[in-house]
């Protein structure tokens, strides 16, 4: 087998994803042997499981703060601007919190759970949803900022 992108090469190496030849060059081009066009794939494929995130972590936040607002903490009364605008920023963080956290154990337990009865799942539910919450607290700002730093080094890779 030769190299794709150079049919003179023979192939050292094959692309991780679709197999395709690469010759040293090619294969050493990225930190795995990669073809261009999966390269790309893969880096646009990470730039949107990102935005995914955060989008999905805030408005996770902003909705919940929104209900947890209107049913619960603010159920007809009215508090002033100060406290309202205290209220959005300690709840959003709060609960966007839940989603990194949930996210970071995700990540970090091995999926070991395969056969629980219904019970079991709902425990397993309940805890992982309170362990997220405080996690969360911490790993808001570390996962936000993190996202953030690698979208704009995916950015410039593309450029
Ligand atoms: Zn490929
Ligand atoms: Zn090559």
């Amino acid at each position: 087998m030769n190299c794709y992108n150079h049919p003179m090469q023979a192939a050292v190496s094959q692309c991780s994803d679709c197999s395709k030849g690469l010759c040293h060059e090619c294969a050493t081009a990225y930190s795995i042997p990669i073809c261009n066009a999966c390269n790309k794939a893969r880096i646009s494929n990470e730039r949107v499981q990102i935005i995914k995130e955060l989008i999905f972590t805030f408005a996770f936040g902003v909705g919940f703060a929104y209900l947890n607002g209107k049913y619960l903490f603010f159920q007809g009364e009215s508090f002033s601007t100060k406290t309202v605008i205290w209220y959005y920023i300690i709840f959003i963080y709060a609960f966007a919190g839940i989603v990194s956290g949930w996210k970071t154990l995700t990540s970090i337990t091995p999926r070991m759970f395969l056969v629980l009865p219904i019970l079991g799942w709902v425990l397993y539910f309940v805890v992982k949803l309170f362990l997220s919450f405080w996690l969360g607290l911490v790993m808001l700002p570390i996962r936000t900022i993190r996202n953030i730093i690698r979208l704009v080094k995916l950015q410039k890779i593309t450029v």
